[in-house]
C-alpha cells in the first residue's frame, strides 16, 4: 500500500512537471477580435496559421474605470495581474506602480524580450517595463527601458530615445549598458549574441501595404534567437501591433493585412514550440477594434465583405490561444488579468 502511493506521487508529480513551461511566448494581436481572424483566414484562401492551435479561452476585458478597455489597461492586466483604468502603463487602479511579469522573469535570472510592429513606447509593449500615468507620455517611458534589464527591443519609436525635451540620449545609455543598438531590420542578421536594441522606424513603422514586409517575422526570429540560448527560460511579448489601426480607420483590408502578417509570425513560433517542446506560446488580443462584422465573403477568391460600427474599441470577449506545456489552463472563459496569474504561475515566478 505505501509503495503504491508513492508510486502514485512520483506518477503525479512527474506529469506535473511536464506541465511547467520554461520559456513563454506571448503574442497580441491588438485589436484581433474573432472578426479580424475570420477575416484573416478568410483573404487567406480559408487558411491561418493559428488554426493549429486546438486550446481556446475567452477573455472579459473590462477595465477599473470603462466596460470597454484600452491597450493601456488591457496590456497592463496581462502584464500585472491587476484591472486597470484605460491609459495606465504599468500602473494599478489606484495609480501605483505593479511589478510585470517580464521584471519578475528578469528578477528570476530568464531572458526577456518585446517585440512589435509600433513604437515600442506605444501601450501594448510599455505596460511590460514601465510605469507611467498615462500612455500618453512616450518620452518617460522610453526613460523606464533603461531600468529594467530587458535582453531583446524590436520595435518603432527611436525619436523618443534620442531626440527628446530633456536631450538625454537614451540610445548612447543603453549602448552604455552593453545593448548593440541598430536602427533597421537588416543589419539584425549578422547578430548572434548579447543583448539588443533595434529601433527601425523614428516613429511608427510602416503599413504591410506601405512595404513593412517580413520585418515582424525577422524580429520574433532573432528575438527568439537571442534569449534562446538562456538555460533558465524566457518570457518574450510578440505583438502585432497595427490589426487595431485597420479596425479604428475601419479599413478591412488594411486590418487583414496586418491579420495575415502577425499570422506568419504565428506560424514561426508555433513551430518553434513544436520542436522545443519547453515553451508555451499564448496567443490573444487586449479588445476588438471597430465592431467589425463580416457581412460575406468568398474563401475561393479571399473576398470580404466588412462592416464596422464604431471608430473605436469595442467590449467584447476575446479568444486566446495557448499551444504547448501547460496550455490546457487557458481554456474557458476569465479576466484578461488572469493571464498574468496563469502564466506566473506556469513560470513558477515569485509572488509580488
Ligand atoms: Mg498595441
Ligand atoms: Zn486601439
Amino acid at each position: 500500500m505505501k509503495k503504491l502511493i508513492l508510486l502514485m506521487l512520483s506518477f503525479s508529480s512527474a506529469a506535473f512537471a511536464q506541465n511547467k513551461p520554461k520559456n513563454i511566448i506571448f503574442m497580441v494581436g491588438d485589436g484581433m477580435g474573432v472578426s479580424q481572424i475570420y477575416a484573416g483566414l478568410t483573404a487567406n484562401k480559408g487558411h491561418l496559421n493559428l488554426e493549429q492551435v486546438k486550446v481556446i479561452g475567452f477573455h472579459r476585458n473590462q477595465a477599473s474605470d470603462n466596460y470597454v478597455t484600452d491597450s493601456a489597461a488591457g496590456a497592463t492586466a496581462f502584464a500585472t495581474g491587476k484591472q486597470t483604468y484605460n491609459g495606465a502603463i504599468g500602473l494599478d487602479s489606484l495609480k501605483q506602480p505593479s511589478v510585470t511579469l517580464l521584471e519578475l522573469a528578469e528578477q528570476k535570472g530568464l531572458s526577456t524580450g518585446l517585440v512589435t510592429t509600433c513604437d515600442i513606447t506605444d501601450a501594448t509593449p510599455s505596460s511590460f517595463i514601465a510605469h507611467q500615468l498615462k500612455r500618453s507620455m512616450h518620452e518617460e517611458i522610453a526613460a523606464d527601458f533603461l531600468k529594467t534589464d530587458v535582453d531583446v527591443v524590436i520595435g518603432g519609436g527611436r525619436k523618443f530615445f534620442e531626440k527628446r525635451v530633456d536631450k538625454r540620449n537614451l540610445l548612447d545609455s543603453l549602448r552604455k549598458k552593453n545593448y548593440q543598438v541598430l536602427g533597421d531590420i537588416q543589419s539584425m542578421a549578422s547578430v548572434h549574441q548579447g543583448k539588443l536594441v533595434n529601433l527601425y522606424a523614428d516613429e511608427n513603422p510602416v503599413k504591410m501595404s506601405e512595404g513593412r514586409g517580413d520585418a515582424l517575422l525577422k524580429s520574433t526570429q532573432k528575438a527568439i534567437e537571442l534569449v534562446g540560448t538562456n538555460k533558465k527560460g524566457f518570457f518574450v511579448l510578440i505583438e502585432g501591433s497595427q490589426i487595431d489601426w485597420g479596425g479604428h480607420a475601419n479599413d478591412a483590408p488594411y486590418a487583414i493585412a496586418e491579420m495575415i502578417d502577425f499570422d506568419s509570425s504565428i506560424g514561426w513560433v508555433l513551430d518553434f514550440a513544436r520542436k522545443n517542446k519547453e515553451t508555451l506560446v499564448v496567443i490573444t488580443a487586449d479588445h476588438e477594434t471597430g465592431g467589425m462584422a463580416l457581412m460575406g465573403g468568398n474563401m475561393k477568391t479571399g473576398e470580404v465583405n466588412a462592416a464596422f460600427t464604431t471608430k473605436g474599441h469595442t467590449g467584447q470577449m476575446i479568444p486566446v490561444f495557448a499551444f504547448g506545456p501547460g496550455a490546457d489552463d487557458f481554456s474557458g472563459i476569465y479576466h484578461n488579468y488572469d493571464l498574468f496569474t496563469k502564466m506566473r504561475l506556469a513560470l513558477r515566478l515569485g509572488q509580488k
